[in-house]
């Protein structure tokens, strides 16, 4: 049993001082006091929240969930714990039916020793709009194909999805009804307002890097964002790395998405690295002042770490620190319906403690001490 002191503790709803935490694998209690037999660890003033979660990243320090190999996800696993991040889905990207199959059969047989927790696969692609195909390689673009996917139902747990095209109606419904765990998100899309309006009542529940890669809003045509910024119940993820969207979104979003509204990086292999000439789904990718771009100029993903998002939109925003820690761990944890998020007894104990600047100083996941390099 181990006791975090000293901690500016932040949960879901406020942040309390003079508090203890106490946890061995689980959540234990959060109180006023110490008890007896326990490990202390004095926090130095720092923040301690639950662990973040990312829901959308495709890789860092040089490795893609799509090279498809234990390594890669080791070091990917590894290297973002600097970033606060102990979960995350393994996002994979719009490539041949037999390079997904590959990266979809190296998660489900996943061996984790540590570093960040893999929670399943993300499936960006390849059933999406070759018109919004933003970085995502057109030629591998499929018709949702449930085929494709079925062996690896165990570990999906997010699609994103453009439900206009053919067969996209009757492939949600298949979703919605066999494997309602899985959360079905409109994003490379080009839906109209009413088509993605008519996407919620199938079952969309969630939208894709919210602006990117779909139409922009239009005062006559209000697309998809109109459509997302409109429905209470359906909620959306933004990159916030002040490339991908305007900032001044952030404080707009924050009013309207409240409890709907998650960050996420949508890092690739470049993340956690220095700049230079790197990879994409088969496309070279040119990382240079915090941008990756396609040699066409197309964002290719970012190189956004989860702490410099939450201080991106930190800055440009006036919530509080549990508004916005939230937005990285209770609100994706509900989405995925998952026992991690909260600092509440009997959740599980992944733990983040950082200073005024969101830089990371230890993190626990199943209350273990990680090795951040
Ligand atoms: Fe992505």
């Amino acid at each position: 049993m181990k006791s975090i002191v000293n901690a500016k503790i932040v949960t879901s709803k406020e942040v309390l001082e003079g508090y203890v935490l106490t946890f061995n694998k689980k959540i234990i209690s959060l109180n006023r006091e110490i008890p007896k037999d326990t490990e202390l660890i004095d926090a130095k003033g720092l923040y301690l929240s639950a662990g973040f979660i990312d829901i959308h990243i495709h890789g860092s320090n040089g490795y893609d969930v799509m090279d498809a190999t234990p390594k890669a996800l080791e070091e990917i696993s590894k290297s973002i714990l600097k970033t606060g991040t102990t979960s995350f889905l393994a996002t994979t990207m719009t490539m041949s039916q037999e390079q997904i199959t590959k990266a979809l059969q190296n998660v489900q047989s996943f061996k984790q020793q540590e570093g960040a927790r893999v929670l399943g696969v993300h499936l960006e692609g390849p059933f999406i709009n070759p018109i919004k195909h933003g970085a995502q390689d057109p030629k591998h673009i499929q018709k949702p194909n449930i085929e494709l996917i079925e062996p690896f139902m165990d570990i999906v747990k997010m699609i994103t999805i453009a439900p206009e095209v053919e067969a996209g109606e009757e492939f949600i419904g298949y979703i919605k009804e066999h494997f309602p765990h899985i959360v079905l998100s409109i994003g490379h899309s080009n839906a109209t307002y009413n088509e993605a309006k008519e996407s919620f009542s199938w079952g969309v529940s969630h939208a894709t890097h919210l602006f990117n890669a779909m139409n922009p809003l239009h005062h006559r045509e209000p697309g998809i964002v109109g459509a997302i910024l409109e429905a209470d119940e359906v909620s959306c993820d933004i990159i916030a790395d002040l490339i991908h969207i305007h900032p001044s979104f952030f404080k707009l979003l924050n009013r309207l998405k409240r409890e709907q509204l998650i960050l996420i990086t949508d890092a690739m292999r470049a993340g956690c690295l220095k700049e230079g000439i790197s990879e994409i789904g088969g496309q070279k990718v040119i990382v240079k002042d915090g941008e990756a771009r396609l040699e066409d100029g197309t964002l290719a993903g970012s190189v956004l770490k989860l702490n410099e998002a939450l201080r991106n939109f930190y800055k440009y925003t006036n919530i509080s620190l549990s508004e916005l820690i939230n937005m990285v761990t209770v609100l994706p944890a509900k989405k995925l319906g998952l026992d991690i998020g909260f600092l509440e007894k009997g959740y599980k104990a992944d733990l983040v403690l950082f200073d005024n600047e969101f830089r990371v100083h230890k993190s626990y996941i199943n209350g273990i001490k990680t090795k951040i390099r």
